[in-house]
């Protein structure tokens, strides 16, 4: 008898309820306004692809890219071998050697530089923890490879990009 009786209440409940027109409303207008904002790009005719490698898409600034050693007015290597970059890199990808320099400005210069881009996360700390601004992230973000031993960069590349 009694679930009869809630039987009864439930149907009542769901006949007279007003819930259900206003909750198709609430999903109705974002269905629109995504269907026109649809339509509004198919008529615009814009293109949101480029045709690479033809085209290039030029990075945003402060983008993150490549990493790349820099060189004084007189063309030596700016790194010093300080190991702060190692230091503070979250991945560990950064390997030194460091040697004395020929120079009396420095004594040390790195005898070894390497970076292995398949362990960096372009996270810019070695960068910022240069103190001799020798180092730094370009815009570079397209340089191809077959091998993972081709995205190990030494010193010799890292100073030529
Ligand atoms: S960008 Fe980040 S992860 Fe990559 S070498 Fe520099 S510190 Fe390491
Ligand atoms: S790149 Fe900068 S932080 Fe890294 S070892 Fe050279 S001088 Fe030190």
């Amino acid at each position: 008898m009694a679930n009869q009786e809630d039987a009864k209440e439930q149907e009542l409940e769901r006949t007279t309820s007003t819930t259900e027109p206003r909750q198709n409303a609430k999903f109705a207008v974002p269905v629109a306004k995504g269907l026109i904002n649809t339509l509004k790009h198919i008529f615009r005719n814009e293109p949101n692809t480029i045709h690479y490698p033809e085209e290039r898409r030029t990075p945003y600034p402060g983008y993150r890219g490549e990493h790349r050693l820099k060189r004084d007015e007189l063309g030596r290597e700016k790194c010093t071998a300080c190991f702060l970059c190692a230091t503070a890199c979250p991945a560990f990808c950064i390997e030194i050697i460091a040697e004395e320099a020929p120079w009396d400005d420095r004594e040390k210069r790195p005898r070894l530089f390497n970076i292995d881009m398949m362990r960096c996360i372009y996270c810019g700390m070695c960068e910022e923890a240069c103190p001799c601004d020798a180092i730094e992230l370009t815009p570079v973000y397209n340089i191809p490879s077959l091998t993972r031993a081709e995205k190990i960069y030494n010193k010799e590349k890292l100073l030529s990009l």
